[in-house]
């Protein structure tokens, strides 16, 4: 039976040291900290309609997601992801970037569909540690942005959003598109076109099976050497050096500033590589993002022990992640969760 709940506790591993290593030896040095399950839009990839959000009194709170990345870095995590759902619609989110800020990490990222940013929060979360910002932008037309989120909010707003990301020097500033065949796949161009003109990573990711809508199908899903060929029609391209657990195969033009990535999660799986860690918004513990297996550390943080067992707790968690998923292939099951509860 396929679970739906998160377990109260992983598996017990024999990991003690100070790093989270799981039984393929994989370490995870990346952690995506979901805020909310909360989102202002419903983009037909990701969120239905009349999506259940978790209940309220479920979700951690500020101390605990902060208690969480400081222990997470104490295990050796160099990178942090805000996430959600929407992370602007978290109430505490200034507070959170000050606090977390603080801890060390290497590198300190949001991701946000960019409806909801400012000149001033953009400055005030630079200031704060956060190094820089993702905004998620499936189309440059419109009338298909509203088809596409299910809301009314102009492309121009996200558009700004991106300049104020890159006027506060949150940079790289990297605009994620999910391509979905018959839907926006006739803009790669485009949005090339756009990374040259906004100095901005493009980032052009493979629609993958975590919709709540369950659309998905591998018919849907254009992949990224599709996608990269239609760019070399115009651009030259120039491969970049990709870091050893980088999910995107990234690229510069050879004439011009920009520069695009491709992240092929279903054509090319790179689970092999994977260093990432999930935390959802109400403590629930995911080590990977197409296996049901989930443990929550919630009520292990409001239980009163010490730092140790909820260090203890994670890396049996991690220690049990699985080796990977087999999207695309006959046996493949799409997770019970979807991409905005899991935080993207
Ligand atoms: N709301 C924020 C946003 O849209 O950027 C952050 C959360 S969202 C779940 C994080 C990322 O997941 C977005 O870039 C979104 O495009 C991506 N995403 C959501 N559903 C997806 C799917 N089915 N396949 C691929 N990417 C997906
Ligand atoms: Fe909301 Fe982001 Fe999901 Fe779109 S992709 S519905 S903006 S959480």
């Amino acid at each position: 039976m396929r679970l739906q709940v998160a377990q109260p506790t992983p598996p017990a591993s024999t990991q003690r040291r100070d790093a989270l290593i799981d039984s393929h030896g994989r370490t995870m040095t990346d952690l995506r900290m979901s805020v909310t399950d909360r989102c202002n839009f419903r983009c037909v990839y990701c969120m239905e309609p009349d999506v259940k959000y978790l209940p309220k009194q479920s979700l951690l709170s500020l101390e605990e997601y902060v208690r969480l990345a400081n222990i997470a870095h104490q295990l050796g995590v160099k990178k942090l992801r805000i996430t959600g759902g929407e992370p602007t619609l978290y109430p505490d989110l200034d507070l959170l970037l000050e606090q977390v800020g603080e801890i060390g990490f290497d590198d300190i990222a949001l991701t946000t569909n960019g409806t909801l940013l400012s000149d001033e929060r953009c400055k005030r979360w630079k200031e704060s540690g956060l190094n820089r910002i993702t905004i998620s932008l499936d189309t440059l037309d419109a009338k298909k942005k509203e088809a596409i989120t299910r809301s009314f909010t102009p492309l121009d707003v996200v558009l700004r959003s991106v300049d104020m990301a890159k006027n506060a020097g949150l940079t790289p500033v990297k605009v994620n598109a999910v391509v979905m065949k018959g839907i926006n796949d006739n803009e790669i161009l485009s949005f090339a076109a756009f990374a040259q003109e906004f100095d901005i990573d493009m980032r052009f990711i493979e629609f993958m099976a975590l919709d709540s809508g369950r659309a998905w199908s591998m018919e849907s899903v254009v992949t990224a050497r599709e996608m990269k060929q239609v760019i070399e029609r115009e651009y030259e391209l120039v491969r970049e050096d990709d870091g050893p657990s980088s999910t995107s195969m990234n690229y510069r033009f050879a004439n011009s500033t920009g520069r695009v990535g491709f992240i092929a999660s279903v054509s090319e799986s790179f689970c092999h590589g994977c260093n990432r860690l999930r935390i959802l918004a109400d403590g629930t513990v995911r080590p990977c993002l197409f296996s049901d297996d989930e443990w929550s550390v919630r009520e292990v943080l409001r239980s009163g022990v010490s730092d140790d067992v909820v260090k203890q707790f994670l890396r049996d968690a991690c220690f049990a992640k699985s080796a990977g998923h087999s999207m695309g292939q006959q046996d493949f099951l799409p997770p019970e969760k979807t991409m905005s509860t899991l935080g993207g």
